[in-house]
């Protein structure tokens, strides 16, 4: 029996993205299809959205949702089925989703996103004619009032079931009381049991509360939410509805992360033409003005954050280049660490380079032509850099937690000997273990063989979404029931 699975979402690769969650959210309906399982997604029209899906015909209206109208445009991108939530009031800001051009959060985020939610929660409970899904899938915050909003329908008859799914704990989606009010929602609803958290309306939380499995995006950030350094205040919650909470890596779509077939690279090469890898190297150092040499070039994608231990890396750059690295980073977030980033790159001409933005095809160029891609996360529920620097054989050293130590088999001497190594990795996040993970990569990739056998079998592995999809469908029948 085909399933039917409404995804709700705030971002969806390629028609919005600012980070991995946009990647899983566009990536699931492809994975979930070989499973009979039909997945359609509810995103906002932010301006991206809305020029992509052109004059998709609207299909419904909320004259009253959450205080507002909107509209409800059925669209479809490739295979990919799409609900877009036409409100321009809401969401016809340009720039990014959540933050204004000063960085500040939207002071309407609290509506914005209990408008997606609740209409999520429309489509999935019979309310809106013409649409019937079988399970909700709330991702992150930004969808996470959606299981509330289930669970607290009126009326006796059976809705839909739903799941939430956290990319980041760290991402809550608090906000003041006084909103509760124009929720809708009833007055049993402001409790502990409900959405009520430390005094504020928390949606993550009500989710986490009220969803009726939840999952995470690997099976170490699974566990480590239980714990209070990871958990942010929910691992209590978390902790008490341990029996339905699992975690499911994230896969990597192939017909966008293939290093055989990827236009944006110089040479595209495949684990049997490595040696064709080199031309994206002297790419690299052509684009980013670099000194050419055999020695790695390490690079850093990621949003340049705490979370992602930016700061500290900051502190090693200099180490970096003493012991014969060069460096790139791509990368735009916290403006202190920008800063410095560029600072270091003046301070190192030709060996230390940095493009503060977000760039997508110089990603897969920097995964296709560095040697090593830098992650020292403090906490990673998932990580996605990581997967993606595996296929491109872009050795991945990496923070040991959450996906990356799910993801990565750590070159000791025991996984080079029995050839099972794909990566590098180090405990706590420190200038210390930094530094001698650094030392070790260059060591390793000095003895051209170990590197080329840890490329290898990074370029073997196989995080496609084929392992996560199944995951994903047998978790979708067992909350339906049907195993
Ligand atoms: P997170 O979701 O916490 O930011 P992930 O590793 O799960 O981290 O996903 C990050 C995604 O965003 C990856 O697809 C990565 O390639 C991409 N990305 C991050 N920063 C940039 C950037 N500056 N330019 C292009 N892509 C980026």
């Amino acid at each position: 029996m085909t399933l039917s699975v409404l995804s709700v979402a705030s971002e969806a690769f390629p028609l919005i993205k600012t980070g991995g969650l946009a990647d899983v959210v566009g990536a699931l309906p492809a994975a979930l299809a070989p499973h009979d399982i039909a997945v359609t997604t509810l995103i906002p029209g932010f301006p991206k959205v809305m020029r992509a899906i052109g004059d998709a015909p609207r299909v419904h209206h909320w004259p009253h949702i959450i205080g507002t109208d909107a509209w409800l445009r059925a669209a479809r991108i490739g295979e990919h089925r799409l609900l877009v939530l036409d409100a321009p009031h809401l969401y016809a800001r340009e720039g990014l989703p959540y933050v204004d051009s000063d960085g500040h959060d939207w002071h309407d985020n609290w509506r914005r996103f209990a408008v997606l939610a609740r209409a999520g929660a429309d489509l999935t409970s019979g309310a809106v004619p013409g649409f019937d899904f079988d399970l909700l899938h709330a991702h992150d915050w930004q969808a996470a009032l959606a299981p509330a909003f289930l669970h607290y329908a009126p009326g006796p008859g059976p809705v839909a079931r739903s799941i939430v799914t956290i990319h980041n704990i760290a991402f809550q989606g608090s906000f003041a009381a006084h909103h509760f009010a124009d929720l809708g929602l009833p007055p049993r609803a402001w409790s502990i049991d409900g959405v009520e958290y430390y005094g504020q309306i928390g949606y993550l939380k009500a989710g986490l509360r009220t969803a009726d499995a939840i999952t995470t995006v690997s099976p170490t950030y699974a566990e480590e939410i239980h714990r209070p350094q990871y958990g942010m205040g929910l691992e209590g919650l978390i902790a008490q509805r341990a029996a339905c909470v699992s975690g499911i890596v994230n896969g990597i779509d192939p017909a966008i992360w293939n290093p055989g077939a990827d236009t944006a690279l110089a040479a595209p090469f495949t684990v049997d033409t490595l040696d064709d890898r080199i031309a994206n190297k002297r790419a690299v150092e052509a684009l980013f003005g670099l000194e050419q040499d055999d020695r790695p070039i390490f690079t850093v994608i990621s949003r340049l954050t705490w979370q992602k231990g930016m700061d500290v890396l900051v502190e090693v750059i200099d180490d970096l280049v003493a012991m014969g690295g060069r460096l790139v980073v791509l990368g735009s977030g916290d403006p202190a660490l920008e800063i410095a980033f560029a600072a270091a790159a003046l301070r190192h001409p030709g060996r230390v380079a940095a493009r503060i933005g977000y760039d997508e095809p110089v990603s897969h160029l920097l995964q296709g032509g560095c040697d090593a891609i830098l992650i020292p996360s403090r906490f990673e529920p998932c990580g996605l850099t990581q997967l993606y620097g595996l296929a491109y054989g872009c050795v991945p050293v990496v923070a040991r937690t959450g996906g990356l130590a799910d993801t990565i088999i750590d070159a000791n001497e025991a996984a080079l000997t029995t050839g099972v190594a794909t990566g590098l990795q180090f405990d706590d996040v420190t200038p210390d273990t930094i530094v001698a993970a650094l030392r070790r990569a260059m060591r390793l990739h000095a003895g051209q063989d170990r590197w080329r056998i840890i490329q290898v079998n990074g370029m073997n592995a196989d995080y496609s979404w084929r392992q996560s999809g199944r995951h994903y469908a047998e978790l979708y029948r067992s909350v339906l029931g049907y195993s």
